[in-house]
């Protein structure tokens, strides 16, 4: 198999894309695309077009079609750019199909330039669902998830299979009265004529229920067991999917008694990304909060990363159950012990595929509104930001940290030295990793801030306490947090989780 191909060189504002467009400006980089804004009114051109009869013979000059009379104003699209040759004629076949559903926003054009595949879709101010913070609300949770399993079934009967979802795929519509999402340019699996064959129904049912358990509140962990189940494959078709969603939008959830909000990005440069987080409410007065950075090529960073978290989280409350008295002492001793069971996961798994997989991971134990554990191993972090001051509570288990330490080097010389990137410890390298614990009493106000290298290493200290000072709402200060990484280049996977206590 040929490597994946890289990231493209972006079009630059005023590329003519194909015969009718013309790109305003790049707005978002995702996983295996580029979105741009783009408009149909191209000087280079005689003649207007006609979106309506599809008449291309009016005069520039002109706003109104000479042939149908309707307004020929500039109108704006959405174009999704995508480099993965592989997608190419799946996407195709699917675009010959001209799927209409309301939950699919159905692109009006494709077209190849440059060995890339762009899709047009009308623009009407919509934003992508990676642009927004988890939590959402368990009621909109819910929906989404039923909307797109409606969807699902619908394409089913179509004869088409989408490939891998992600945030990414998802447009969000904000109106006066209602927040409204869509499917959009979808990875196509395959299309075949005739409906999707019973046995191949559940294939996308995974992906779905990964993606809409990150916006699940921590509190909510009923609904996350119920997403968990879905991502480990039990629903055999959108059918069985959707009747257990009915059942779960009757069900009472719990309210949270933190309120935490996180965001992933995959960066400016990246095509893949290899960071992962996680939360969870492990029991009535306990909360769990992780975020892992993976390594290892080939995607092995992806799945070590996604392990750690799914290990840890599952692990750490089979152990906090089995705790005759939960005091701070069992807590310490169940983050360590469950962090150990992640390393030691991913060492055996690493060893059985003969891969050097690895992750960083930062772990936070929060005990009520008194007490926060937090664990590390490797360069994610964590800090407390404190009556508006922020302080690093972990210490990086990097090389260039230990040269800080030994005063051989600044802080500031770290940031840009040439083996930044080298780590003395990581989780899945070795087994029976040593992981760092330190012990925070809280105060009221306090904040936690775990998050990957992505972020500390683009953002000083002094802006990222900037920014949480500015904002409250966990959900906000997230987003502005993947912002300013954006701002300085992101030229890594940027992974933030602000908890509030
Ligand atoms: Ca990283």
């Amino acid at each position: 198999m040929p490597p994946p191909m890289q990231r493209p060189q972006p079009f630059t504002p005023g590329t003519p894309l194909s015969e009718h467009y013309l790109v305003e400006g790049l707005v978002r980089l995702a996983e295996g695309r580029m979105f741009y804004i783009a408009n149909d009114d191209r000087a280079d051109r005689p003649r207007r077009f006609c979106w309506e009869c599809a008449c291309d013979d009016t005069l520039r000059s002109e706003t109104t079609c000479v042939s149908c009379g309707a307004d020929l104003s500039p109108r704006r699209f959405l174009v999704a750019v995508r480099w993965d040759q592989a997608g190419f004629r799946p996407f195709a076949d699917f675009f010959e199909r001209r799927i209409d559903h309301p939950a699919f926003a159905a692109p009006v054009d494709m077209f190849f330039q440059d060995n890339v595949m762009c899709t047009v879709t009308p623009w009407n101010g919509e934003g992508v669902l990676v642009d927004e913070a988890s939590p959402l609300s368990v009621e909109r949770s819910l929906y989404i998830a039923q909307r797109m399993t409606g969807l699902l079934a619908f394409l089913h009967q179509k004869g088409v299979s989408l490939g891998r979802l992600n945030l990414a795929h998802f447009l969000v519509r904000t109106t006066q009265d209602e927040v409204e999402y869509f499917l959009f340019d979808p990875d196509i699996q395959r299309v075949q004529d005739g409906p999707v064959p019973e046995g191949m129904r559940g294939r996308e049912l995974p992906w779905l229920a990964a993606m809409v358990r990150r916006l699940v509140p921590v509190g909510a962990n009923k609904l996350r067991d119920f997403f968990s189940k879905g991502k480990d494959g039990i629903f055999p078709a959108p059918f069985e999917f959707g009747r257990a969603i009915e059942e779960m939008m009757e069900a009472e959830p719990l309210g949270p008694h933190s309120i935490s909000a996180a965001m992933s990005d995959v960066g400016l440069i990246r095509s893949l990304n290899e960071d992962n987080w996680g939360w969870g409410q492990l029991s009535a007065d306990v909360e769990l909060h992780v975020v892992a950075d993976g390594m290892g090529g080939h995607e092995a960073g992806e799945v070590a990363s996604d392990m750690a978290v799914e290990i840890i989280c599952r692990e750490a409350r089979r152990r906090l159950e089995q705790q005759p008295q939960v005091t701070p002492h069992a807590l310490e001793n169940v983050l360590e012990e469950s962090f150990r069971s992640a390393n030691n996961a991913i060492k055996d798994h690493s060893e059985r595929m003969g891969s050097d997989m690895g992750t960083t991971m930062v772990a936070t134990l929060l005990m009520g509104k008194q007490l926060a554990y937090v664990a590390n191993v490797g360069d994610s972090r964590g800090y407390l930001m404190r009556e508006g001051v922020l302080h690093q509570v972990t210490r990086d288990h990097s090389l260039v940290a230990r040269m800080v330490e030994q005063n051989r080097i600044t802080k500031e010389d770290a940031r840009h030295h040439p083996h930044s990137n080298i780590l003395l410890r990581t989780v899945g390298t070795e087994r029976d990793v040593d992981v760092d614990i330190f012990s925070v009493e809280l105060s009221a106000g306090d904040r936690l801030l775990l998050c990957s290298d992505g972020l500390w290493g683009e953002v000083d200290d002094e802006d990222i306490e900037a920014i949480l000072n500015a904002y409250e709402d966990p959900r906000q200060a997230s987003r502005e947090l993947v912002r300013a990484a954006h701002y300085a280049g992101a030229r890594d996977n940027v992974t933030v989780l602000v908890i509030t206590v």
